[in-house]
């Protein structure tokens, strides 16, 4: 009944379009955590491993792990790695992005407990988005006195807290500055750099001149990029419908749902949908923030989202048992809908539960 469809081609379009804005050498680092953004990690991961991503990120070891054990062995990020997962990490062959002094001096003893010798990592430099990183001094502090680290540093890199806003951003600038630094000084002290980036998919558009030698998409593959323009070329990969499984007749007066979440107005027909907050249409959909698709009419959601069900007003679209509805598809955008309901298409797909079938084709 209510089926999530996720378009394989449309993700070969969205990552041709993101490496055509690429100079042939950049590497393209393809974000596949939280559930390849609520779409389906393996199928995702596998698709753009065929399609030529360079590295494959994911937020946590257990995500990473999830890959490994679907049969991939491209090298793989972990963005987000937990102390008590290091080990885990390791026998997975994941690299980890290390982020404090803390994380570094763990994974070094275990590294060297385990006599293991130039393992691939990642260093975060925190260059003001305050979220996690090594400072700016931490980070070259480690390249002057790097003697017998076990580590080989594959990249440095830092991440734009503000990365779709209009140019000229006086806040991005400054973690641009930042990070410029401490590129150059680690350029001066080692004659083995590492590969150094900072964007996003955002940024890849807004900041052509700052690919430097990789790039981190997430959202961008999946078709959305933050502003109208930059997606404008980009196609949604997912498509979410389902069908009307009730439709009531309701008097002046008439209560739908919980809470007496909606009294209607005048005579109203509302069709009953089998999906939900447990689906990931969160409650801060209802009450007339969300709208549907029926027959390419929009219809609002009306009353309190329940876990399993929701209920549209259809009274002015003519409509029978069983049609389809649309939540969202390439032509009525899940950004559109999420932002009507205050939040952003990244929530609202990570958010698609493990009850949504998922369909590829
Ligand atoms: C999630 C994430 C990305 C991907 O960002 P998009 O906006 O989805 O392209 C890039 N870098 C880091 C560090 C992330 O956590």
């Amino acid at each position: 009944m209510t089926e999530l469809t996720i378009n394989l081609g449309h993700l070969h379009h969205n990552y041709a379009l993101i490496r055509q804005q690429l100079r042939s050498t950049t590497k393209m680092i393809a974000v596949v955590k939280a559930n390849a953004y609520g779409l389906g990690s393996e199928k995702i991961a596998k698709t753009l491993v065929e399609l030529g991503a360079d590295w494959l990120a994911v937020a946590y070891v257990s995500e990473g792990i999830a890959l490994r054990n679907a049969g991939i062995d491209t090298p793989i990020m972990v963005f987000y790695p937990q102390f008590e997962h290091l080990a885990q990490l390791i026998d997975y062959q994941l690299e980890p992005v290390l982020y404090s002094p803390s994380i570094i001096q763990e994974f070094s003893r275990q590294l060297n407990l385990k006599q293991v010798h130039d393992y691939p990592v990642h260093l975060k430099c925190n260059t003001g988005l305050n979220r996690i990183g090594l400072s700016p001094q931490e980070i070259i502090s480690f390249f002057s006195s790097k003697n017998d680290s076990p580590f080989c540093v594959q990249t440095v890199y830092s991440h734009l807290g503000a990365s779709e806003n209009k140019r000229p951003c006086t806040f991005t600038q400054q973690q641009i500055d930042r990070f410029l630094t401490v590129k150059t000084s680690i350029e001066e002290i080692t004659s083995t750099p590492p590969l150094f980036h900072l964007l996003n998919t955002s940024g890849v558009f807004n900041y052509p001149e700052l690919h430097m030698d990789v790039v981190r998409t997430g959202i961008g593959l999946y078709g959305f990029a933050n502003r109208a323009d930059w997606n404008k070329n980009l196609t949604p990969i997912a498509e979410l419908r389902t069908r009307i499984v009730q439709i009531h007749s309701l008097e002046k007066g008439d209560n739908v749902g919980y809470n007496l979440g909606f009294i209607a107005q005048r005579r109203t027909r509302i069709a009953v949908l089998p999906i939900g907050h447990a689906d990931g249409i969160t409650r801060q959909y209802g009450k007339g923030k969300g709208h549907f698709f029926l027959h390419g009419h929009a219809v609002p959601i009306v009353g309190q989202v329940c876990m399993d069900m929701l209920m549209i007003d259809v009274t002015d679209v003519p409509c029978q048992l069983h049609d389809p509805v649309v939540v969202f598809n390439t032509t009525h955008r899940a950004d559109a809908l999420a932002e009507n309901a205050g939040t952003i298409a990244y929530e609202l797909l990570t958010g698609l539960s493990p009850r949504l079938s998922r369909r590829y084709q």
